[in-house]
């Protein structure tokens, strides 16, 4: 059988994304205007069901500009999804604003709203709530729509993971005031690079196009009132986009497959797939991930940089199974790392159900388990997801992954 590499996620081009490209080529639309840009901002909030996109270089500057939008200043806290990728997160730190992390919950491995109704009490003049739909499964939308609504909080939307899944039918960028997507090489669909803001706010929208292209008033001249960025999106990219939109149904169908075929593999083992609310939503299966039940866990250790654990029989764990993984040329991936675990914002406050709101380093107390993101961390991990993996190729890791178990 051929050892060809099987990635985690890699782009899926179908050949449009070429002829769009040539035509910017062709036209000398080379540049941060053009049509195909005009083009994937039209079909983009017809598809999701918004008024307002605009294309930036990447989901980073979309969540950045999303932040100005909320008026995040120095100081200012910021609830923060905390099991989630670091961009994410950042852009409130460019305002020198201060994340507050809040615990995830064991039925989407997103953000707790428990947890979050706790950090209103702790935290009550905070005015911005950053939610991210963690490997493209929607979060406790309602119950966090509710709470922030209780407490007079904007939400920032990243669903940079989660671009064409859905919330009781209702595309996820649509909830928050501000919704970021991305299209990094790694997502569901791709320009290689690149981003969006998503808003029904047409002064939000309008900010984001003049922020995102220096800052330049309606003058003859140079002429700059505020602060300027660079982050426009350019036309080739979104040639790339453009051809990719189309196919955005398909992949995510090829993602649900591996995800199920991934399930069914697995019933028999000690291990569950990453869940999702079946009544309400529909992901869009961006990453199929397993996460060890307890008991069936061989002692792991992990370090800042470093691992190490003990092979068991019946028993496996995350950097287990991964090591297996690359031995046949296979890329799974650790859950990310949540963000208080993390050296750069270990100062920052973290909310769990159970915590005090301060930065914590005990995940366990008699065995209980206080900080779900360590707990989800240590037992989790990501497989390959890759939508063009053949059913034989994923009918290897399998073997590899209940061989670990035996
Ligand atoms: C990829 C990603 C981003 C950033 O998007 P880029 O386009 O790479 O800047 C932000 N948040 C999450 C959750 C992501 O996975």
């Amino acid at each position: 059988m051929s050892n060809e590499r099987i990635w985690l996620s890699s782009p899926t081009m179908h050949g449009d994304e070429l002829k769009y490209m040539k035509e910017a080529f062709d036209t000398n639309w080379m540049s941060t205007v053009g049509k195909n840009i005009n083009e994937v901002e039209k079909q983009i909030t017809e598809k999701i069901g918004c008024k307002y996109a605009v294309s930036l270089s990447c989901g980073t500057a979309a969540l950045h500009l999303a932040v100005k939008l909320a008026g995040i200043k120095r100081g200012d806290k910021v609830f923060c999804s905390d099991m989630t990728f670091d961009a994410t997160v950042n852009p409130v730190v460019y305002e020198r604003g201060e994340p507050v992390f809040i615990d995830t919950e064991y039925e989407t491995w997103n953000m707790d709203p428990v947890a979050l109704e706790k950090a209103f009490e702790i935290y009550p003049d905070v005015k911005t709530v950053v939610v991210a739909h963690l490997y493209g499964t929607p979060g406790k939308i309602d119950e966090i729509k509710a709470i922030c609504e209780k407490h007079g909080a904007v939400i920032i939307e990243d669903a940079a993971e989660s671009l064409g899944a859905t919330y009781k039918g209702v595309q996820t960028g649509t909830f928050g005031t501000y919704n970021c997507i991305s299209f990094n090489g790694n997502k569901i669909i791709t320009g290689s690079s690149g981003g969006m803001l998503l808003t029904d706010s047409l002064d939000a929208a309008n900010k984001v196009r003049k922020w995102s292209t220096q800052s330049r008033e309606n003058a003859p001249w140079y002429q700059h009132e505020e602060l300027g960025y660079n982050y426009r999106m350019s036309n080739v990219i979104a040639g790339v986009v453009r051809g990719q939109i189309p196919y955005l149904d398909e992949h995510i169908a090829q993602k649900k497959a591996i995800y199920e075929r991934y399930k069914e593999a697995f019933k028999d083992l000690p291990v569950k797939m990453n869940p999702y609310d079946e009544k309400n939503s529909e992901p869009n299966f961006w990453l199929s991930c397993l996460i060890i039940d307890e008991d069936a866990m061989c002692k792991q250790v992990r370090g800042e940089q470093d691992y190490c654990y003990n092979t068991e029989r019946g028993k496996s764990c995350p950097q287990e199974i991964l090591d297996k993984l690359a031995e046949i040329n296979a890329e799974g991936r650790p859950i990310w790392k949540p963000m208080h675990m993390q050296p750069i914002y270990r100062m920052n406050g973290f909310v769990t159900r159970k915590g005090n709101g301060r930065a914590m380093t005990n995940a366990y107390i008699e065995g209980e388990v206080l900080d779900v993101g360590i707990d989800i961390f240590n037992r989790g991990v990501c497989l390959p997801s890759d939508n063009k993996m053949a059913p034989e190729q994923q009918d290897r890791i399998i073997e590899v992954i209940r061989k670990c178990f035996k």
